[in-house]
């Protein structure tokens, strides 16, 4: 049995630290004031996809490091983890394809007619005479990527943390220092809690406010990140409309926010306006001078 190992927080970094420390024989611990569905990565829509994250660069490094992992996960149905066709698509001008996502295997959405791209068979995203590429947008290009459903993946963590021997202890962490004379190492995974707990102003909360809709027939993942940001991810048993950030920490519903989120998944889809089952918000923890550990 190796060290004591504190890990703050139980979002997917904390879950995901425990799992790896815990897996390798170090006795872990994490200590998070809010668990499961109620943290940020609870909302998450969650697909991979680098965003929103800095140094561009080094996250993607990383990013690809964990595509591989998460591909391997998706082999597996329990994980709730599983591979989707994402469109991302443009409003302005032709759209940049990232040369990792060529290397992914990322292709350009056109008319099936010029590149012998099978036919979209779902009714909602034909228009604007391109294929894939709905009215209102100008460019896309689609590409596989993994999906993590958080309903299963946060308690699919918990549990192999579990498993491995980790324990998950409710409670608030006023000063990592007070964990320091019974751990031997400290991982601070407490995402925009950081701020606080770090003493680190250049933590920013980017808040990002999700409608959950009934499960539609959506056969790919449709994201646009020009504004206003727009994304349809559909689930297994529901679908994720989004979405908004914004600088803010405040961690309540915009109605506004959600109708508008809802009238503009639903114009690109081509469809009637579809109730909310959830209204979800979340802040994104982001630092522009780059991710600290
Ligand atoms: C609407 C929305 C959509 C998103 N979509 C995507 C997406 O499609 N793909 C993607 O990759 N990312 C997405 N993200 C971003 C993603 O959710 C976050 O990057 C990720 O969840 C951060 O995880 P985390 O574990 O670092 O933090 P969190 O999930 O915020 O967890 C932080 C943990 O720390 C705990 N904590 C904080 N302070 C303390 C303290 N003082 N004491 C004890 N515990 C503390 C919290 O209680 C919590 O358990 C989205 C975010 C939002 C809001």
């Amino acid at each position: 049995m190796r060290e004591r190992v504190a890990i703050v927080g139980a979002g997917v970094s904390g879950l995901t630290c425990g799992v790896l420390l815990a897996e390798r024989g170090y006795r872990a611990a994490i200590f998070a004031e809010e668990v499961g569905q109620h943290t940020t990565s609870a909302v998450a829509a969650a697909i991979w996809y680098p965003y929103d994250a800095e140094p561009v660069d080094a996250v993607i490094a990383w990013a690809l490091a964990t595509y591989i992992v998460l591909v391997e996960l998706s082999g597996d149905s329990q994980t709730g983890v599983s591979m989707i066709e994402q469109r991302a698509l443009s409003r302005t001008g032709e759209i940049q394809i990232p040369v990792w996502a060529t290397k992914l295997g990322g292709r350009r959405l056109q008319s099936n007619v010029a590149t012998g791209l099978r036919p979209i068979p779902h009714r909602a995203l034909r228009g604007g005479g391109n294929d894939g590429i709905p009215a209102g947008f100008t460019s896309g290009f689609s590409l596989n990527v993994p999906l993590m459903d958080t309903t299963i993946y946060l308690d699919y963590l918990a549990k192999r943390f579990a498993r491995a021997g980790g324990e998950i202890r409710v409670a608030r962490c006023d000063s990592l220092e007070d964990l320091s004379s019974d751990f031997a190492l400290i991982v601070n995974c407490s995402g925009v809690g950081a701020k606080m707990l770090a003493h680190d102003v250049a933590v920013e909360p980017h808040r990002g406010q999700v409608a959950i809709v009934p499960k539609i027939d959506l056969p790919y993942a449709v994201v646009c990140d020009d504004p206003p940001l727009m994304y349809a991810i559909p689930r297994a048993h529901d679908c994720v409309f989004g979405g908004s950030n914004e600088l803010s920490d405040n961690r309540n519903v915009d109605l506004a926010d959600t109708a508008r989120i809802i009238a503009e998944c639903s114009r690109t889809l081509n469809i009637a306006p579809p109730k909310p089952i959830a209204q979800r918000v979340g802040l994104r923890p982001f630092r522009k001078s780059g991710v600290r550990v």
